[in-house]
This record gives structure tokens, C-alpha cells and sequence, in this order.
């Protein structure tokens, strides 16, 4: 897998079990959870971080009713409000189906909606730090990204739309630092 080379055909480069042993161990659900949190959902910070979108529906709407005779326009309006309920509805079951779960030693983000089904672990041995963004409109519902830096150039974890983000924050700050 890293591209040494090997003696015979079937050998198993030795980094590579060894990467690989540890993978699969830290796949156990071994642990006890002390802390989960599922990615928030919120109508209003959906709102005001595609306000383009809302706008140009508004637009489009206004333009069909001026436009177009009655039958199309309201045609028109029904198609953006499913386009929009649609949409709305993506961002519920994305934020339900996202979550990460806090156990003794490591953390376990999971991604789990329609054609999405994504997993990572990261153990808390590897985390070299970790800090908080806030968006404006992320801001004003009090929701925020955490991202966890590890060993490596540009490697780590980012969870997106935590609520209660200061309290949040610290929260798993403490986890992760208690087993250091
Ligand atoms: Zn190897």
C-alpha cells in the first residue's frame, strides 16, 4: 500500500499491518460513550446562509405573476416552493444522519443520508489541537464548525453546524484533554 517494494509475491510490507492492525482496532466498538452530537439543523441559519436563493425564488415568483397568465404563474410558484421544500428537507435529514460520538479514547464521525456514508475515527492520541469557526450567519444561530488538527500537513477532522458552540466546544475539549 505505501509502495515498498516486496521480497515475493503475497508479503505484507511490515508499516502497513502494522497501520493497518491499528486501523481495525480502533473500528471496535470497545468503548464506552461518554458524549454524542448530531448536526444541528436550523431553518433560520439555512435561510440566511442561502439568501441568494431565497431572493432569486422571490424573483422568479414576481416575474412569473407579472409575466405569465395565472395557470403558469402559479405552475411557476409550485415548482419553486417544492424546489425549496426539497431543499429544506436535504438539509433535515443531512443534519440527522450526521453525527459524532465521543468515547474514552477517540471520536467517531459518522455521515449517514441518501447516497452518503462516511466514517472516520480519530483517536485523541492524535489530535495536536483544535479551534472553532463561526460564520455570520453561523454567528447569529449560535452554531459553529469545530475542526481537529492532527499530525500531518493539512490532515484532520472538521464537524459542521454545532449547536451551542462555545459550550459545545469546551465540552469536548475537556474529553479529549482528560486522556492526556
Ligand atoms: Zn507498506
Amino acid at each position: 500500500m505505501c509502495g515498498a517494494e516486496l521480497k515475493k509475491e503475497g508479503d505484507i510490507c511490515k508499516n502497513c499491518y502494522d497501520r493497518y492492525i491499528k486501523e481495525e482496532a480502533l473500528k471496535l466498538d470497545n468503548e464506552q460513550e461518554v458524549f454524542r452530537i448530531n448536526r444541528k439543523y436550523s431553518p433560520k441559519f439555512n435561510l440566511l446562509k442561502n439568501g441568494e436563493i431565497v431572493v432569486l425564488e422571490i424573483i422568479i415568483i414576481l416575474a412569473a405573476l407579472s409575466a405569465y397568465r395565472l395557470p403558469i404563474a402559479i405552475l411557476i410558484i409550485l415548482l419553486c416552493v417544492i424546489a425549496f421544500g426539497a431543499w429544506m428537507f436535504f438539509n433535515k435529514v443531512r443534519a440527522k444522519g450526521t453525527k459524532t460520538i465521543f468515547y474514552e479514547t477517540k471520536l467517531k464521525y459518522q455521515a449517514k443520508y441518501l447516497f452518503v456514508n462516511r466514517e472516520e475515527i480519530v483517536p485523541y492520541n492524535e489530535i495536536k489541537d483544535m479551534a472553532y469557526f463561526q460564520s455570520r450567519s453561523q454567528k447569529m444561530c449560535k452554531i459553529g464548525d469545530i475542526r481537529f488538527y492532527t499530525k500531518g500537513f493539512l490532515s484532520g477532522l472538521t464537524i459542521s453546524d454545532i449547536p451551542e458552540i462555545e459550550e459545545s466546544f469546551n465540552k469536548m475539549r475537556d474529553i479529549i484533554n482528560s486522556t492526556r
